[in-house]
């Protein structure tokens, strides 16, 4: 399983820098099996590579460029991450599709630009809450899977993300995860992608809830918003997974 921790637009350089060395030091002191992956704020990428470089913990972006270089005042490009050590990048998380705009196209190429630097994109796709209760959910999500995904031969991550779970303190019932991931895991057989691409659920994580995301049957892990700023709790959950 993967433990993934979005940090998002939170932390200055010493609460970055506390932040990681608890986390690395709760986990130094227990066993744990899940590789576990830290997504700082871009700034402080370098910073926190520095503090966990000698241990198991991956680190990762939060988003990337479409662009590889040029004029894009402000951009971070996928060679760029890679030159800092990041294993993983998050492209499509809601907060940028909606926020900012960005398209399946986007993400497409954002997506792809990660695969071509040889680091591992993680996919967000997620649908709203009206997109849920018209029972449009499904469908959503294929479609972002459709578009969203680039057909290369090269590993990636999907994390399911409901739109109206982030942040909200609401999770989806086990059964509509477990849907949801059964149509991810066809999608990618009928595509004829590997069978082994972890797939992640994200949206109101605590330990209150993970023990009972850690029985869906095809959950290849968790990415985890608010409680990642918490080093403890999420400690705790990392250690928890299997
Ligand atoms: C996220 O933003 O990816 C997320 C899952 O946030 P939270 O855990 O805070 O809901």
């Amino acid at each position: 399983m993967l433990i993934a921790g979005n940090w998002k637009l939170n932390c200055n350089i010493k609460e970055a820098e506390d932040l990681s060395s608890s986390i690395l030091n709760n986990l130094n002191h227990n066993s744990y099996k899940s590789e576990i992956a830290i997504f700082p704020p871009t700034i402080y990428i370098e910073t926190v590579s520095n503090i966990i470089k000698n241990s198991n913990i991956s680190l990762g972006a939060q988003d990337c460029s479409i662009n590889i270089s040029g004029a894009y005042t402000g951009d971070v490009s996928a060679p760029m991450l890679n030159d800092f050590g990041c294993k993983y990048s998050i492209v499509g998380h809601s907060e940028r599709r909606n926020g900012k705009y960005e398209s399946n196209k986007d993400v497409y190429l954002k997506a792809k630009n990660v695969m071509e630097y040889n680091m591992i994109p993680i996919i967000c796709v997620g649908e709203n809450a009206k997109d849920r209760d018209e029972g449009n959910a499904l469908n959503i999500i294929k479609n972002q899977l459709d578009k969203s995904i680039p057909k290369i031969n090269k590993e990636f991550i999907i994390a399911y993300e409901p739109i109206w779970a982030i942040g909200s303190g609401k999770i989806p019932t086990l059964d509509s995860i477990n849907e949801m991931f059964n149509m991810i895991r066809q999608w990618l057989l009928n595509s004829g992608m590997n069978n082994n691409i972890k797939i992640l659920y994200g949206g109101s994580v605590n330990k209150g809830n993970a023990k009972e995301l850690f029985s869906c049957k095809h959950l290849g892990g968790l990415l985890i918003g608010g409680v990642s700023l918490n080093p403890n709790e999420f400690s705790e959950i990392c250690i928890m997974a299997s």
